[in-house]
């Protein structure tokens, strides 16, 4: 079962991510992973990688292909994939066809997990953060028992630059500009599943399983 998963940060993808590993024994294969284990590796690939990210700069896709490539050749990719993170461009997703042609497979299906914007705001912008222990609450999912007020240490809550609804909103934005054409692109060849991700996380998983078993 090969599988690439999109959504936008905050939507729920990594949660999922472990349950489709768990319940399909396919391996959860994130572009940060994918390129840390080929520097860790030494592999020629790794090393040319870590040149451009070391001076700050893109990685070439001809790399990151490659990449792709010997990680889908690995064993534990027998029974198929769960791709998070790439392809992020069209031309990456027209080299990903290409290089599944090669390897004599095809995409079985692009989940989408989908979540309004307004949802993501309010379950991105809740985060509350203790200055003095580090400790992590969010208004609505995991709130200290008094609001406002570190359960550990009685510290006044704050909430990052990064957090805050206008930034959230421009992050957003940003990545759905980036993620509109690739959608489109795998609608117009028939791969797209959207999912509800505005549900409870079991719900959203149950939605997964009864897409992914019409497949099969
Ligand atoms: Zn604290």
């Amino acid at each position: 079962m090969n599988l690439i998963l999109m959504g936008l940060p905050g939507a729920g993808k990594g949660t999922q991510a472990d349950k489709i590993k768990e319940k399909y024994n396919i391996p959860h294969i994130s572009t940060g992973d994918m390129f840390r284990s080929a520097i860790k590796e030494g592999t020629d690939l790794g090393k040319k990688a870590k040149e451009f990210m070391d001076q700050g700069a893109l990685v070439p896709d001809e790399v990151t292909i490659g990449i792709v490539r010997e990680r889908l050749m690995k064993d534990d990719c027998k029974n198929g994939f769960l791709l998070d993170g790439f392809p992020r461009t069209i031309p990456q997703a027209q080299s990903l066809e290409k290089l599944l042609t090669e390897l004599n497979q095809s995409i079985d299906f692009v989940l989408h997990v989908d979540v309004p914007a307004e949802k993501l705001v309010e379950r991105l912008s809740g985060r509350r953060i203790c200055p003095t222990c580090g400790t992590a609450y969010h208004i609505v999912f995991n709130p200290p028992k008094e609001e406002g007020i570190c359960d550990k240490d009685g510290s006044t809550l704050t909430q990052r630059d990064d957090d805050k609804p206008e930034t959230v909103k421009n992050r957003l934005a940003v990545n759905l500009e980036q993620m509109q054409p690739l959608l489109d692109f795998y609608q117009e060849k028939g791969y797209l599943a959207r999912v509800n991700g505005d549900q409870d996380i079991d719900v959203v998983f149950q939605e997964i399983e009864s897409k992914l078993e019409n497949l099969a």
